[in-house]
């Protein structure tokens, strides 16, 4: 999404009369773009006319700067599309706060039941969860096991079958037990069907939640609006949860949904497990959309890990262009995020581009190249030319590291293709990081 934005964005800086048609060009390509990344047609046509008229025809004849201007357009617009205005319900300390769960099977509900649960432990609140799923088998057993590894009590049964009773039953213990924040998981049907709005309807009535969070997966696609407006209109969605962002990188349904239950987006899921849970942050998010990346997320992130010195070295190395393979094994070893987390950091990298795969599997990997790059001489791990491995040392390396040659050679594909992204940004010599100009 990103390169076909700035792709468009590029061709117009190419024609030398701005005119309407110009402009109208650019926005149909960025159009065509946004819907790729599943944003609702709807919610496309608003952006565009909003920012026509957001957009001064004579200030992009006049030789401004008509890249930044049109992209500054672009984010603000959508970062405004994502903002609803006001904030969602935040439970309170020492006072008992219900919070539900609803959505579609397979949601993530449940896994994301826990991740709320143990994010707000992890603050000093009293959590406490209630399963209130009588509808899937085994959806008792997956919430006990998920509750017993975070250690947060639990409530649920075997046997009643009355998911209103068990809600009711679980909110009223744990209030009785002074617990801070009350979480209640429902079952979720294939389909939207209206037995599951009914009951859905039933347990709020029953539980009086101070919060309704819908949670969405963010691979439905088109399909996000429709889906979220028919939850809200059945009980009062106060905030949204977007899962499976690691999987998939399009996040455009986020919009949808933002704009049909006119609630925040709250958090992100990005993996299975408990951990891999992120407060949403509305202007890395359309970063990454437009494939800008969270630069200063990376920044941010360099500075808060690798030690001053190494800083240093680093940044002097990136401004010179010089990514080389000891580049990307110093960034892995001191940062300990898996490359697919650093890529979605990375200034235009695009969805497509993102290696696949789960938190685990690219945490794996990780350790994988590490191994492989512990098989390396120096001259290798400075060179920034792959040409250097022939087919010896790639043999070398594998079997250095106990590696297949495939391996090795997916490695390096991988580290050309960051170095290539890294080459185009442009860091300040004086390591101002805050100030350095993507690609
Ligand atoms: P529910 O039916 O809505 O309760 O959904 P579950 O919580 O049972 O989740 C369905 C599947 O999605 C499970 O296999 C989860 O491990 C998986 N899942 C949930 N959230 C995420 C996420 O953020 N990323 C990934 N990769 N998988 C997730
Ligand atoms: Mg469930």
């Amino acid at each position: 999404l990103g390169g076909r934005i700035t792709r468009a964005i590029q061709q117009m800086n190419n024609v030398t009369i701005i005119d309407e048609k110009a402009l109208n060009d650019c926005l149909n390509e960025i159009t065509r773009a946004l819907l790729q990344s599943d944003v609702s047609f709807p919610l496309v046509k608003e952006m565009q006319t909003n920012i026509k008229k957001i957009v001064n025809l004579d200030d992009l004849a006049a030789g401004h700067n008509k890249r930044l201007i049109i992209e500054q357009a672009i984010f603000n617009e959508l970062c405004r599309m994502l903002d609803p205005g006001k904030p969602a319900f935040a439970p309170k300390k020492a006072k008992p706060s219900v919070v539900m769960f609803v959505g579609l099977q397979g949601a993530g509900k449940t896994t994301t039941c826990t991740k709320y649960a143990y994010y707000h432990q992890k603050k000093g609140y009293k959590t406490a969860l209630v399963c209130a799923d009588t509808f899937r088998a085994g959806a008792f057993d997956q919430l006990k096991q998920n509750a017993t590894k975070a250690k947060i009590p639990f409530y649920g049964s075997y046997t009643e079958s009355d998911p209103v009773k068990i809600a009711a039953e679980g909110v009223d213990r744990f209030k009785k037990e002074k617990c801070d924040l009350i979480i209640v998981d429902t079952s979720g049907r294939h389909k939207q069907e209206a037995s599951l709005f009914e009951e859905m309807r039933q347990v709020a009535e029953a539980t009086e939640p101070d919060l309704v969070i819908f949670v969405m997966d963010s691979s439905i696609g088109q399909a996000a609006f429709d889906q979220a407006q028919a939850f809200k209109q059945t009980v009062s969605v106060g905030a949204v949860i977007i899962t499976k962002m690691d999987g998939h990188a399009k996040g455009g349904g986020a919009l949808s949904a933002v704009a049909a239950t006119k609630s925040p987006v709250i958090f992100i899921g990005t993996g299975e497990h408990m951990d891999e849970f992120e407060v949403f942050d509305v202007k890395p998010f359309v970063s990454r959309l437009l494939g800008k990346g969270d630069w200063s997320g990376l920044v941010d992130k360099l500075q808060e890990v690798v030690p001053k010195d190494l800083q240093h070295e680093l940044v002097e190395n990136l401004s010179q262009g010089n990514f080389t393979l000891r580049t990307m094994y110093e960034i892995q070893c001191s940062l300990q995020i898996p490359l697919n987390q650093l890529y979605s950091m990375l200034p235009g990298i695009s969805a497509e581009l993102m290696p696949k795969g789960h938190g685990d599997e690219s945490r794996v990997k990780m350790k994988r190249y590490m191994t492989m790059m512990d098989s390396m001489t120096d001259k290798e791990l400075d060179s920034s030319n792959t040409k250097v491995f022939n087919e010896s040392r790639i043999m070398r390396i594998a079997r250095g590291s106990g590696r297949l040659v495939r391996e090795v050679m997916e490695m390096l594909e991988e580290y050309k293709r960051i170095a290539k992204t890294m080459k185009g940004i442009k860091i300040p010599k004086n390591g101002d990081m805050s100030k350095v100009i993507p690609p």
